[in-house]
């Protein structure tokens, strides 16, 4: 593909991310359909340029656990990346449309993601840096596939103040300001997954109240408007209603209130720190490997976290690789 931004016609808009935003286009000489993401992009022509020559290592990721890429270009003051586009959308908007995913669809995503993120680290040397249910995308054949990995330094740099807002699937020991490493992914995907089977944020606390939950779940999930989206989305109080069980979360630990917005977040990034890592609860719900493979991810030491590859061989994994659960069958529900 030869892309030009003249070539594209817009059908539809996909999304918006702290980064930038994502829309689904025709490149009209081939009628093929893509998801167009748009960054803005605050730097230099030159940086500019780098960007552009990083991103093309991604011609070479070719794994059907990782979004394929068409092609990215500059459309001043913008930088357009093109990649293959999934129909039935990302995790986040699907367990908010069809609630709680099913454990054993889970199992699949966790598999997905491993393999994905084992693919880039062994071939390509990338770390992902950015695992979270809005990265990881279904199509109507039952395909789970990663996107948005950081193959471009200079791209990372250049948003990298941005990403305060998505800092809560971070590890601890990324928020302490160590190497990110492949276990910092391996951390979000504990994460992610018990956001996926719970359906809810998990960094919130009792599962027995659950009209308190979903009532926090709503005060995260509107967060897309701009860059602080997440965090406004946090620690704004909507009413009196909503202030008085934010109160109730703050006593029990967890303040999403604060003083003001740098204040709020950075209660929950020592929280991710402090407090015991969460696991997928109630106990007994779900299976015992399940429970055990999430421990694993959420281990806070990152020296006695497994690598993804390790993790391959996980009991759960394995029973995942194995499991006939019919993927295309369930995306075809929603
Ligand atoms: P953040 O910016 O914090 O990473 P995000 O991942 O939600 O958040 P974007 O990466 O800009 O933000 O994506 C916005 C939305 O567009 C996603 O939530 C997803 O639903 C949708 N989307 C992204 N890429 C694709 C794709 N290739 N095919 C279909 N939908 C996509
Ligand atoms: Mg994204």
């Amino acid at each position: 593909f030869d892309l030009r931004n003249e070539d594209l016609k817009d059908l539809q808009e996909l999304g918006q991310g702290n980064g930038g935003s994502v829309k689904k286009v025709e490149h009209v000489p081939t009628s093929t359909i893509m998801a167009k993401k748009i960054v803005l992009i605050d730097a230099k022509p030159s940086v500019r340029k780098q960007i552009l020559r990083e991103l093309q290592i991604m011609h070479n990721c070719n794994s059907k656990f990782i979004i394929s890429f068409y092609g990215a270009f500059l459309a001043d003051p913008n930088i357009c990346i093109c990649m293959e586009f999934m129909d039935k959308g990302s995790l986040d908007g699907i367990y908010k449309k069809i609630g709680a995913i099913d454990i054993d669809i889970v199992g699949k995503v966790a598999l997905a993601v491993l393999e994905g993120l084992t693919y880039l680290y062994d071939v390509h040397r990338i770390i992902h840096r950015d695992i979270k249910p809005s990265n990881i995308l279904c199509n109507s054949r039952g395909d789970i596939k990663i996107c948005d990995f950081g193959v471009s330094g200079e791209l990372i740099n250049s948003i990298a103040d941005t990403f305060v807002g998505t800092s809560t699937y971070m590890s601890p020991e990324r928020i302490q300001g160590a190497q990110y490493t492949v276990k910092s992914d391996v951390w979000s995907l504990g994460i992610s997954l018990i956001e996926l089977a719970l359906g809810r944020f998990p960094f919130s606390e009792s599962e027995s109240d659950d009209s308190d939950l979903s009532d926090f779940e709503s005060t995260l999930s509107p967060a897309r408007p701009g860059s602080m989206g997440s965090i406004a989305a946090l620690s704004l109080p909507k009413s009196r209603k909503d202030k008085a069980k934010k109160d109730k979360r703050k006593s029990k630990g967890v303040s999403l209130q604060g003083g003001g917005m740098t204040m709020s977040i950075l209660e929950l990034l020592q929280h991710i720190v402090n407090e015991p890592a969460p696991r997928l609860t109630p106990e007994g719900r779900y299976p015992p490997e399940a429970e055990r493979f999430v421990d694993n991810c959420l281990l806070k030491d990152p020296d006695m976290r497994k690598t993804p590859k390790d993790l391959l061989t996980h009991e759960w994994i394995k029973q995942a690789r194995a499991s006939k659960v019919d993927l295309e069958g369930w995306a075809s529900t929603f």
